[in-house]
């Protein structure tokens, strides 16, 4: 089979820079990074990289040949990056069509939202980004090319993305379609890369597909133990993607519903699920009650074994997929109006302070954040909403925000996107800690440094209005381990930075002027 000397990646986002990245980083090939976000790609070849991944930054600066000065690098966390194997050649780019050209195999990493409209509206997927890819392929692709399915698509993509390509293919130039789904997790994906629990490739069973996949599989054994890379057929393989997340949402959902049942009888969520984690036919991970599950996938992709199951009128099998919607739906709802009623069904001018935004922690990935729809519904509540979260952008944050229906004007009066934990505090009726931010727990500040240089200079500590409730998962039968007598400790401690006079946070805070 054909060995691959250049990579190319459609798609700098959250799965195509970070694998990009480490492709380049413990392999010998050659990678660059495509996309037709010309902010992306500018952002990645800065010193600022568009999204936050733990040890992401080393791995992109090393594999791009250009160590960062910035402090933001050398803020970060050391992670146990192993020795750098391959050559490390990784550019960003916004010349697609020369990168096509100039692959030998390419990555689809392109994004697959749910269709907003037409057929299949709120359910399948939309596979217009992935079809404009293969048709760019085609167009410009003078020599075979092997094109590789990253993205998470229904069960039977790689047909049409054939098809589209040997329709539009320049005469002469043979394409083989892999399917390798992505199984890394937002928060992780540098370790996930470095050291999978499995690489799935599929392909035809034909001696070209099995030539195609074989090609692949020598990119990947340059550092993943060949035991771990699975071949499979094209559609086991597109299928497994989905059915992994599947059942990643089902433990979640399984775990939520459980939730429920024990607020009711007075049982502890956390004693459940660690008594059912530690049965080794059931594990502990995905175990955890909280406020949902967010994030891009999990809801799209049970969206779409749902299509798929009633396109083939499995209708008892769509239901039940659907019913984990259904919980995680449920159990977002819940979490806001148990906050609501604890807080005597008026939020009027109250301040509540929201710690965290991204979906989960470790990443800036606000995508479907249960933040979004809880922070909606305290400002339909009137409440005045003090933000922070340590990797998400305040742009990001309004964006968010004003996609889901609030007005920026409004919003401007009656949110505040915080520099520090600390600040949001200030004053609070109430704290939320939606995401499980490490530094939310009082166990390791990992962001101390930071939020000493935000902290205004004054004498006061922060100051605990009696009454004040805080609603973390934790109180809401979760394990996140922020508590609001962990953060008074926390700030109260003689080594805490010191925070301003409520006379100086009067003036220096827009909600207190409200
Ligand atoms: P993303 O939205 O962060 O990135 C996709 C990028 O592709 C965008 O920057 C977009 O501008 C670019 N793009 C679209 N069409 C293009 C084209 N024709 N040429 C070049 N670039 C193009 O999405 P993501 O989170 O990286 O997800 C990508 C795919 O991987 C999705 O199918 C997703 O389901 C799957 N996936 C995601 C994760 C995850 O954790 N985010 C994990 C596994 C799999």
């Amino acid at each position: 089979h054909k060995p691959i000397g250049r990579v190319t990646c459609l798609g700098s986002g959250f799965v195509g820079g970070p694998t990009s990245a480490v492709t380049a980083f413990m392999s010998n090939v050659d990678v660059t990074v495509v996309d037709i976000n010309p902010e992306r790609i500018r952002a990645w070849n800065s010193d600022w990289l568009p999204i936050y991944e733990p040890g992401l930054n080393e791995i992109v600066y090393a594999a791009r040949g250009s160590p960062s000065t910035n402090a933001a690098s050398q803020y970060e966390a050391p992670q146990a990056v192993p020795r750098h194997k391959g050559r490390a050649s990784l550019h960003f780019s916004t010349n697609i069509n020369k990168a096509i050209d100039e692959a030998d195999l390419i990555f689809v990493c392109v994004n697959t939202p749910t269709k907003a409209n037409g057929v299949g509206r709120g359910a399948a997927a939309d596979l217009a980004f992935v079809e404009a890819a293969a048709r760019n392929i085609a167009q410009v692709a003078r020599q075979d090319k092997i094109v590789v399915e990253k993205s998470t698509v229904p069960c039977r993509t790689a047909q049409s993305i054939r098809e589209i390509l040997s329709a539009n293919a320049n005469p002469g130039v043979r394409f083989d379609v892999l399917s390798n789904p992505e199984f890394l997790a937002e928060g992780t994906a540098v370790r996930d890369l470095l050291t999978p629990d499995r690489v799935i490739i599929g392909s035809e069973t034909t001696p070209e597909g099995l030539r195609a996949a074989a090609s692949l599989v020598d990119i990947y054994s340059q550092w993943i133990p060949r035991e771990r890379i699975i071949t499979m057929n094209l559609w086991s393989s597109e299928l497994s993607k989905l059915a992994a997340n599947a059942l990643l949402a089902q433990r979640i959902s399984s775990v939520n519903a459980l939730s429920a049942i024990c607020e009711a009888t007075g049982a502890d969520v956390d004693e459940v699920s660690n008594a059912c984690g530690l049965d080794s036919r059931i594990g502990p991970h995905m175990l955890k009650a909280g406020p949902g599950f967010g994030g891009s996938c999990f809801q799209k992709d049970i969206f779409n074994i749902v299509y798929l199951s009633e396109s083939l009128h499995l209708y008892e099998v769509a239901d039940y997929w659907r019913g984990i919607i259904n919980m995680n739906q449920y159990q977002k709802n819940r979490f806001t109006k148990r906050i609501i009623s604890c807080l005597f069904n008026n939020l009027t001018s109250k301040k509540i302070a929201v710690l965290g935004f991204a979906f989960k922690k470790d990443t800036s990935d606000t995508r479907e954040s249960p933040a979004i729809a809880l922070i909606t519904n305290l400002i339909a509540e009137k409440a005045q909403v003090a933000i922070y979260d340590p990797k998400v952008k305040g742009p990001q944050i309004w964006k968010e925000l004003v996609d889901a229906g609030s007005k920026a004007g409004h919003l401007k009066q009656i949110v505040l996107i915080c520099k520090s934990a600390y600040e949001a505090c200030q004053g609070a009726d109430a704290i939320i800690v939606v995401t499980e931010w490490d530094e939310f727990s009082n166990k390791e500040p990992v962001n101390a440094r930071k939020v000493e240089a935000d902290q205004p200079q004054g004498n006061d500590r922060l100051n605990v209005p009696e009454g004040r409730r805080t609603f973390t998962p934790a109180e809401f039968t979760c394990t996140t381990q922020l508590v609001l007598s962990e953060i008074s400790t926390y700030l109260s401690k003689e080594t805490s930075p010191s925070l301003p006079s409520r006379e100086a946070q009067n003036t220096n805070n827009p909600l207190n002027a409200l």
